[in-house]
């Protein structure tokens, strides 16, 4: 539990995500003043009916306000008083688009948008969400373990969201670099995001890789291994790397022990939950299966950051969706 006395104020960006919605969770458990963004206010009630699934029951410390990363309208307003920002807004689809524009603008343009609004209204810190996907995806070396010295080379043709995140990430270290004006930044770079839905609240990972599998959608497992961490422990490194003096100009992978095929994540499934898995489909390779490994001794290290297992996110995952 953090001091609450002080009050501390904190945005985040996108509270009506997978990921935004549990951080504003946190948040509110630790006492904090939190302020959201989304892109209506229409979606306010997704975000209370998840937090009340989540406990909480006193919503005088949460505050919304409508912003979209595309536009300049309200980030000023929005980090107004603001101590910290979490920067976690990023659009997110299960498919990419035909236009990569579509994905890299608001990611790029977004960031600025956040850090220069944040940087004129005095915020301490901002916690970009950026994801592995600015890491290890232009490489595929086989026995290199990525750690937070990798990137992803944006020169090579690579998928849309991929690239948008590198950008997105890359901008803004070039941005406090150059025009931070003393505003600190810290990215975390997540692995595959999994862990319990709260208030049927779900992403594209969970989309994919927990109901594509169980619902038989997914077909052939693809020819590589993903990370697998769970979004409470991904809103835990945020607040970590929010507070940790030691975390300011750094960048942290967020991921689990272990990397798993989605070959592996359905076994996990008939193992553990034989209930859920009448519909999957045989999941066979395409390809040879391509290892890459990540390493968290840095957020371990440095954060103190001790995230549960791949095994115990993708559950919690699935159960949330089943029983909803
Ligand atoms: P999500 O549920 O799809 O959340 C994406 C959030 O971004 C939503 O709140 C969405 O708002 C908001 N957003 C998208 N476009 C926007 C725009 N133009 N203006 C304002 N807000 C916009 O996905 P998530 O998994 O929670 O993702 C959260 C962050 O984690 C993203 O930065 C993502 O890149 C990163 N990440 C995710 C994973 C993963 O496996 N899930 C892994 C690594 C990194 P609406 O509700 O209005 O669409």
């Amino acid at each position: 539990m953090e001091n609450v006395q002080t009050k501390k104020i904190v945005l985040v960006t996108g509270g009506t995500g997978f990921l935004g919605v549990h951080t504003v969770l946190q948040l509110l458990q630790q006492g904090y003043e939190v302020k959201t963004t989304l892109r209506s206010l229409a979606k306010k009630d997704s975000i209370i009916k998840a937090l009340e699934e989540g406990g909480i029951t006193d919503f005088s410390h949460l505050s919304f306000i409508e912003a979209d990363l595309t536009s300049d309208t309200n980030w000023d307003e929005a980090v107004k008083g603001c101590d910290y920002v979490l920067h976690v807004a990023s659009p997110f689809p299960a498919q990419d688009p035909k236009d990569e524009n579509e994905l890299i603008i608001p990611a790029k343009d977004g960031a600025l948008r956040v850090l220069k609004a944040s940087r004129d209204a005095g915020v301490k810190r901002v916690v970009l969400t950026s994801s592995f996907a600015a890491v290890g995806y232009s490489k595929d070396i086989e026995d290199h373990v990525f750690t937070e010295e990798d990137w992803t080379d944006v020169n090579v043709e690579l998928p849309a969201y991929i690239k948008s995140k590198t950008l997105a990430e890359k901008t803004a270290w070039e941005f406090i670099e150059k025009e931070g004006n003393g505003l600190e930044l810290s990215v975390i770079n997540p692995v595959g995001i999994f862990g319990p839905a709260i208030g049927g609240i779900t992403s594209a990972s969970l989309d994919i890789a927990v109901s594509g599998i169980l619902n038989g959608i997914l077909e052939y497992t693809p020819a590589f291994t993903m990370g697998v961490v769970d979004v409470r422990d991904v809103a835990d490194i945020h607040i970590k790397a929010m507070l940790n003096p030691k975390a300011s100009g750094q960048r942290f992978i967020a991921t689990s022990e272990g990397v798993m095929s989605f070959y592996d994540v359905a076994e996990l499934f008939k193992k553990e939950r034989p209930q859920y898995t009448e519909n999957i489909q045989k999941l066979e390779p395409i390809g040879q299966e391509f290892y890459k490994e990540m390493s968290n001794q840095k957020a371990k290290i440095l954060l103190n950051w001790n995230p549960r297992s791949r095994e115990e996110a993708l559950l919690a995952g699935a159960d949330s969706l089943m029983k909803s």
